[in-house]
C-alpha cells in the first residue's frame, strides 16, 4: 500500500530523528534517548516495584525500537510507539514476576460509576458496527488504518476546540463508560451521547473508505475503537501542550480538557509525561538518570552499527 499518507502525529523532528537513527547516526540515537527515556522510566515507575526491573524495561525498549525501525511505518508518533512497546516489556516483566500483565492504562476504567459497570453498553447501533477478525495481519493492518482515520477525527475536534466531544469519547473509548454514567458526568442527554457515538463511528468509516483501495476495508466496533484508543491515544494532548500546562499558560478551555484527560480519565501515558516535565523544569538530570542513558546508549550501539554494515 504505497504512498498513504502520514498522520500529524509523526512530526518533522520525530522524522528528523528517525532518519537519522535508520542511517545508523549516533548523535540522533543519543538524541532520541535523551528525549524520551525521561517520561518512559516515569511511565515504568508507576507500574512497576523494583527499581532494577524499572531500569531494565526502559533499556529493553530501545532495544525493541531499534529491532523494530524497519517495521515501523509512521502510524504514530514516537512516543506512541515507544509506549506501546515499553507497555509490552512491562507486561513481559509481570509475567515473569507471576503477576496479572494487564497494564492499566486509565484510573477511570478501574473507577466507573458505582452504579455502571465498566462496560459500554451496545445499543443496536453498536452491534451494527460490530467487528469480526479474520486474522492477525489483517488485524494490524485494520488497526492501522482505524488509528490513522481516528487521528485525523480527533485533531479536527481539537483544532476547532470541541472538548465535550472529546471529552465523550474518552470516556467512551479509554474509559469504558456507559452512555448513562458519561450523560450525568458531562450534563448531557443519553441520547446525545449515542448520537455523538454514532457521528463519530461514521466520520470514521468515511474516513477508512477513502484510505482502503482494496475490499478489505475493517470492519468497526467499539471494542477495536477501545483498543485504538489505548494503543494510538488520539485524544492525548501533545508535549508541548502539557508543557504549557505545567508552565500555567494554556488558554481556559484546553487546561479545562487537559484536567479532565489527567484528572478524570486519569491517562497515566500524560501522567508520565507531566511527571518528566515537571522534573526537566525543576531539576536537572541528576547522575543516575545519566549513568543509565549511557547504559542504554552501550546496549543499543551494536545492534545500530550491525544496521548500519548491512
Ligand atoms: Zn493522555
Amino acid at each position: 500500500m504505497p504512498g498513504r499518507p502520514l498522520t500529524d502525529s509523526l512530526n518533522q523532528l520525530d522524522q528528523q530523528l528517525l532518519d537519522g537513527v535508520r542511517n545508523g547516526d549516533g548523535s540522533a540515537w543519543e538524541e532520541l534517548v535523551s528525549q524520551f527515556h525521561g517520561r518512559l522510566l516515569s511511565f515504568a515507575r508507576r507500574r512497576l516495584k523494583q527499581n532494577a526491573d524499572v531500569e531494565d524495561v526502559v533499556q529493553e525498549t530501545f532495544l525493541s525500537l531499534v529491532k523494530s525501525l524497519e517495521t515501523f511505518r509512521g502510524e504514530a508518533s514516537v512516543e506512541t510507539w515507544l509506549f506501546q512497546l515499553l507497555r509490552r516489556r512491562i507486561a513481559d516483566a509481570h509475567r515473569r514476576a507471576g503477576r496479572d500483565p494487564h497494564v492499566q492504562l486509565c484510573l477511570s476504567d478501574s473507577q466507573p460509576d458505582s452504579a455502571n459497570p465498566a462496560t459500554t453498553s451496545q445499543s443496536p447501533a453498536d452491534q451494527s458496527a460490530s467487528w469480526y477478525v479474520r486474522n492477525e495481519e489483517q488485524r494490524v493492518q485494520d488497526q492501522s488504518a482505524l488509528l490513522q482515520a481516528v487521528s485525523a477525527a480527533t485533531d479536527r475536534l481539537k483544532s476547532e476546540r470541541r472538548f465535550r466531544d472529546l471529552k465523550t469519547f474518552d470516556l467512551l473509548f479509554f474509559a469504558h463508560w456507559k452512555n448513562q454514567a458519561i450523560a450525568e458526568e458531562l450534563g448531557l442527554e443519553e441520547t446525545a451521547v449515542a448520537v455523538l457515538k454514532h457521528r463519530f463511528i461514521q466520520r470514521v468509516s468515511r474516513q477508512l473508505e477513502t484510505q482502503t483501495r482494496d475490499n478489505a476495508e475493517p470492519e468497526r466496533s467499539s471494542e477495536l475503537l477501545t483498543e485504538v484508543w489505548r494503543d494510538g491515544r488520539p485524544s492525548c494532548p501533545k508535549r508541548t501542550t502539557l508543557g504549557k500546562y505545567v508552565l500555567g499558560t494554556l488558554s481556559e478551555e484546553w487546561d479545562d480538557f487537559v484536567t479532565f484527560h489527567i484528572e478524570r480519565i486519569g491517562c497515566e501515558f500524560c501522567a508520565a509525561n507531566l511527571e518528566d516535565l515537571s522534573a526537566e523544569i525543576n531539576t536537572p538530570a541528576d547522575e543516575s538518570d545519566q549513568l543509565l542513558r549511557g547504559r542504554i546508549l552501550e546496549s543499543t550501539v551494536g545492534f545500530l552499527n550491525h544496521r548500519r554494515d548491512s
